[in-house]
């Protein structure tokens, strides 16, 4: 669906930016249609919605053809709910050991304190449950979850995710931070993240002072189109990177924002050029009214075969799916070796021609 209407300027120039939490906000702000509201405000029923001031600058067109438009700007496709489409579509539920703690994987585990987000992607995994009220871990409830990863001593890394971490405020992240620091065992904290792409403000010196902590701390951030890496974004993971913090990124393929080979090859060198690995390439979870995201697992290996011939090593994230129901995550290909009869190989190379390879011993 394509809106006629192009966003006039977001702000006057005397205002304060400001991010916009609603669809009647959207409207007044020419993002979305009048005739559009009654079927939207269903969709808010169920879903929450934000964007930020830097978003905003960043929707060159008020249309789903805009990579940002259609990340972040509801639509009355996610009414479309599919009957194998699910609430919590990685299974969370099943691995959720006390409050606010996932656990799936023996030397990791998720540490979630909050579920409230900078901004409100529309083909989120856990749209049910983030931007929910009361949805913050209290202090008992973080103290229970802290004694917890002090309990399993096989736990090497603590994943902080949510929602988005960096939504907390300088004194309770510092009070996680500390609190993880001192338990010997955890050795790395990762954190998930938008907020460098969306509140690119937010990484402060005082939030890197926060985050020098004993163990190595890693970030991941959430990104999905060269488009969101503005002169502004760039400058706030260039602070994060010369504070020595190793960046990583998260990619999910969608249509219409970047179910291209030239687009992702275009997104990937952009962030190694920003000191950002690309790290997961994710196929949609399944997740309720996100099928127009949908992209098919050939599609996706294609692409990936594509960007195999394209582009460096380190430019190559891995393409995984979280198993419906909480089996974990997994690669998905493609693939570029085949046994052969009689203990040989086929092994295609990046054009796709198959090549006869004798592994010998
Ligand atoms: S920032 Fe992350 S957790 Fe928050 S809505 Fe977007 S994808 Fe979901």
């Amino acid at each position: 669906m394509i809106i006629t209407t192009k966003p006039g300027p977001l702000f006057c120039a005397m205002s304060k930016p400001r991010a916009i939490s609603s669809v009647a906000g959207l409207a007044a702000h020419g993002l979305v249609p009048s005739v559009q509201l009654k079927a939207l405000a269903k969709v808010e029923e169920n879903f929450s919605t934000r964007l930020t001031p830097e978003v905003l600058k960043q929707i060159k067109s008020a249309d789903f053809t805009d990579p940002l438009f259609r990340q972040y700007v509801p639509s009355a496709n996610e009414l479309n709910v599919l009957a194998d489409e699910l609430a919590d579509p990685t299974g969370d539920g099943a691995h959720s050991k006390v409050k606010g703690i996932i656990h799936r994987y023996q030397d990791r585990l998720l540490l979630t304190p909050t579920h409230t987000c900078q901004v409100y992607c529309r083909f989120c995994f856990r749209r049910e449950t983030v931007g929910k009220s009361a949805a913050m871990l209290s202090t008992a409830e973080l103290s229970t979850a802290f004694a917890y990863i002090a309990a399993q001593p096989q736990i090497h890394e603590v994943i902080l995710s949510g929602g988005d971490p960096l939504v907390l405020s300088d004194r309770r992240l510092k009070e996680i931070m500390q609190q993880l620091a001192a338990i010997a065992h955890v050795q790395v904290i990762r954190i998930h993240t938008r907020v460098p792409l969306v509140e690119p403000t937010r990484i402060t010196p005082a939030l890197l002072k926060i985050l020098s902590v004993r163990p190595a701390v890693y970030v991941a951030v959430h990104v999905n189109h060269a488009a969101e890496l503005s002169q502004t974004v760039c400058k706030s993971l260039k602070r994060l990177t010369r504070a020595g913090i190793p960046l990583l990124s998260q990619t999910v393929l969608l249509k219409g924002v970047n179910d291209d080979a030239e687009i992702l090859a275009t997104l990937f060198r952009a962030l190694v050029a920003n000191r950002v690995k690309p790290y997961y390439l994710h196929h949609l979870d399944r997740a309720k009214g996100t099928s127009h995201f949908r992209v098919s697992i050939k599609r996706g290996q294609e692409i990936m075969r594509s960007l195999r011939g394209k582009l460096s090593g380190i430019a190559q994230p891995t393409y995984v799916i979280d198993i419906p129901g909480g089996f974990g995550k997994v690669p998905i290909g493609p693939d570029y070796v085949s046994e052969t009869p009689g203990g040989a190989y086929e092994i295609a190379d990046p054009s796709g021609r198959r090549h006869h390879y004798r592994d010998k011993t």
